[in-house]
Parts: structure tokens; sequence; C-alpha cells
């Protein structure tokens, strides 16, 4: 480790990226809240290529860009989620403000699709052409026991289909989601798939599932007990290793399918089976989540199908928009998890943009001369070139050193023959150098940087 010297508060992104972790010589006296991190622009830069990965896709495949409040009434994820769920029951962060005339209960967002469902029938989106397809980028706060890949901020690309009963677009959608993967630099991700019925197979499948679990009352820690009675579709998704087995032995919702669920459930199978995307069924994938109908689906890398692992996950949800207040509505979507996808990424996927992409430092002969070079790149700037000048009033030498460790492809070189006009710019990658008119400066950098790129 390094210590932060007064050379050090000085040092640039990409000099720091390289050089590894700084030591503070002390602890600091605040720090990110527990299960919150900092993204540092090499992490940004992840995420912003994530995101660009999401945006182009969602553009592609028709999905409208959406925003919705970080923050909502809590009884929108209170009745949308259902109250005995995880979610629910212990990770939501309610947030209550400071002075007292506000009656509002609300929750931060443990996820986008309650409150898109809800702005949806806020606005009267179901006068649009059905179904709206739309899509999501952003944080979702869990207030949840923080772990590798789990953590109480995490940001979510979210795409919902709304006012489409399928099975055609539930197709569309699990293989949106694989091609996310594939294009954000991960090959090597699969589909697990269950269908979990509607309300008219959900009881027969419940009473069956009950019973099962019932029979191995004396097996289920305390927790799962009790769930036992308020919904048991819950402990097949526990987290718990001692339900391991029971669960895998236990009945299948896809064995319990009314005539019209396994129809649908059969309909998206040979969808997918038309686009050539290989599914795993898993009978007991049934989601945090309790708005989920029919279909359910998770993504995960192959050999890594753990309860902690799901890069994202979806399913239908024909009921939500009842619960929230609103006509019957199917619906489906899906939430990717992105930081998972940025640490799965970490060291084998495409490097990210760690440097700051800068073309240009003005430096000059006069260390004081700091309003010149900053006059100077502003213009540059101006004219849309990244560039920066040199602020400190260091020698000249170092101010090129400065120049070569940013990675910028030039060094404008401010000196006496600025008063006819003239700057020197370097390339520093070749070493060569010319003098070249002030006026004539952004064209020829543009012209210059363009050459860079593709000769
Ligand atoms: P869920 O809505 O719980 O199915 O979450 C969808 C995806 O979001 C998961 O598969 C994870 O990749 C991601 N995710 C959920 N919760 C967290 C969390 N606490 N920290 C990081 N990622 C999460």
């Amino acid at each position: 480790m390094r210590r932060l010297g007064s050379a050090g508060t000085r040092r640039t992104v990409a000099a720091c990226v390289e050089a590894g972790p700084l030591d503070f010589g002390a602890m600091p006296t605040y720090r990110a809240p527990r299960g919150t991190r900092d993204l540092l622009p090499v992490e940004r830069a992840a995420f912003a290529r994530l995101e660009a990965v999401a945006a182009d896709l969602a553009r592609r495949y028709g999905y409208a860009p959406i925003d919705t409040p970080l923050f909502e009434q809590s009884e929108v994820f209170e009745r949308g989620i259902g109250a005995v769920t995880d979610v629910v029951e212990k990770e939501l962060f309610r947030v209550l403000p400071s002075r007292g005339e506000e009656r509002e209960r609300w929750a931060l967002r443990p996820e986008a699709t309650a409150g898109i469902v809800r702005a949806y029938l806020q606005h009267g989106l179901q006068t649009w052409p059905q179904p709206v397809r739309l899509s999501l980028f952003g944080p979702m706060f869990r207030y949840d026991r923080p772990q590798a890949g789990r953590f109480r901020q995490f940001w979510q690309w979210d795409v919902e289909a709304i006012g489409d009963a399928g099975p055609a677009v539930d197709a569309e959608l699990i293989e949106l989601g694989l091609r996310f993967y594939a294009e954000a630099g991960l090959s090597d991700v699969q589909v697990l798939l269950n269908s979990i019925g509607d309300p008219a197979s959900r009881p027969a499948y419940l009473e069956a599932l009950t019973a099962y679990f019932r029979s191995h009352q004396r097996e289920l820690p305390e927790p799962e007990l009790a769930r036992l009675a308020t919904n048991p579709l819950r402990l097949l998704d526990s987290k718990d290793p001692a339900m391991a087995a029971l669960v895998a032995a236990a009945p299948r919702s896809m064995d319990h399918l009314c005539a019209a669920c396994r129809s649908h459930f059969e309909g998206l199978q040979a969808h997918l089976r038309a686009l050539g995307v290989p599914v795993r069924l898993e009978s007991t994938l049934v989601r945090g989540l309790d708005y989920y109908t029919r279909t359910a689906f998770e993504y995960y890398r192959v050999g890594e199908e753990g309860q902690q692992a799901a890069l994202g996950g979806g399913g239908r949800y024909d009921g939500l928009a009842e619960l929230l207040g609103g006509k019957p509505t199917p619906g489906i979507g899906f939430a990717l998890g992105l930081d998972r996808v940025a640490l799965a990424l970490e060291g084998g996927g495409p490097a990210g943009a760690a440097r700051g992409g800068l073309v240009a430092v003005v430096v000059g002969a006069d260390p004081r001369d700091t309003a010149t070079r900053l006059r100077l790149a502003t213009d540059l700037r101006a004219a849309g070139i990244p560039a920066r000048a040199d602020l400190g009033e260091h020698r000249l030498g170092r101010q090129l050193e400065g120049a070569a460790r940013d990675g910028a492809h030039f060094a404008v070189i401010v000196g006496d023959e600025l008063a006819d006009g003239q700057v020197q710019v370097r390339d520093l990658a070749a070493g060569s150098q010319h003098s070249t008119n002030v006026v004539d400066l952004a064209r020829e950098l543009t012209r210059s940087e363009g050459s860079h790129h593709h000769g």
C-alpha cells in the first residue's frame, strides 16, 4: 500500500486505478452505510456499459424507458408484493418523514414492478396500444443481511410487458434477458423455468403442498413451520439448507396446473423452442414475491444454481393490477441484478473504461499562467474535445508527466509564441511535436484524434 501524500492528492483517476488502493494512514470518520457501496469511476464505468447494453436492447426490442420514484406509499409494495414475503416482512426500508403533518407511510422501492404497474394505472396506460413495453434501470433497496453479492442498495434492469396474457410475449422476454447477458459478456447463463399456476389451479396445489409439509412437520425449522400456515409456497423458496431435501421431493406446481395454465405453459415452451432457447424446468422455483402467476423464471450461470446466485428473475403477474385497485390486466416482467453481473464480469469480461478518455491536456512553460491554460482547455471542451488544463503551478516537465499518466493523446504546450497565436502540439505516444495556430487547434485535434483511432 502507498501513503497518500501531497502528490497523491493530485493523482488522476487512471493513475490511482493502476497503482491500487491507497493507505490513508487513519480510519476515515464516515463510511458508506453497511450494505451500500460507492461506485468509483471504474465500477461506475462498468455499470454505465451495462446500462448502455440494456438501453440498446430495450430500443431494439421496443421497450420504452420509464422512471418511477425511488419511494412509494408502502401499500403499493405491501399489496403488490404480498405481506407474507421476506421483501415486505423484513426487508422493506420504511421512510419516516421528519415532520408530522404527512400522513403517508412510505418505503423505498425494493423492486420496480409494483411501482411501474402503479404508474400504468395512475396514468391510464390501458388506453395505449397493448401490451405496453417498458424498461427501467435504477437502484432498489432491501434491508437485507449484507453478504457477497447481496447489498442493501443494488441496481436492476427491469423490463415489463403489461397488457398481454402471453405466452408468446413470455418467450420474447425470457430470450431478451438471455441476450442481455450474452451482449454484456456472460455467455454461460441459463434459464430455469416453472409455472406456478393461477388462482384457479393454486388452491388444489396449495392443499397438496400443505399436506406434504404437514406430514413432515417435525423436520421443519421454526420459521418455516410458521409460514406453512400463512404461505406454504414460501417454503419452496426457503434459504435454509435443512429444507433442501424436503423441498426437492415436494409436490410440483407444474403437475397441478389447470387446463388453461397447462396449455399456457406448453405454449411458452413451444415458443422458446422456436427461438432456440434451451430451458431447464425447475419445479421448486416459485420466486420470492407473491404476485406471480403462471410463468416464473430465473437466470443462473451454469453450475451456480444456488439460492444466492440468481443473476436475475421474473415472471407473470396477472393479478397485480387488481391488487393495486385497477382492472384485471395481465403482465410479465423481469429484473436483472446489475451488481452481480458486474461482479461476474470482473477480471474475465471486457475491460471497463478506467481512464477518463482525455484527448488533450493543456500545459505551459509558465507554471503560474493557469488562466491561459484554463481558457484554452475551456475552448477545446466547448468545441467538443475531452480536455483538461494543468491547473497546478508546476514546472513544465511535471505537467507533461501528468498528461502522459492521464493517458491523454496530446499535450498542448503554451509558450512565448502564444503572442503570435501559436502553440505546440505534442503527440505523447509518438513523441513528435509541431506548432499550430490556436485558431486551428480544435479542428486539428479532432482530425488527429480520428486518425489515432482509425489509423
Ligand atoms: P428479485 O426481484 O429478488 O428476484 O431480484 C432479481 C435480481 O436482482 C436477483 O436475481 C439479483 O441478481 C438481484 N438482487 C436481488 N436482491 C439483491 C440484493 N440484495 N443485492 C444485490 N442484488 C440483488
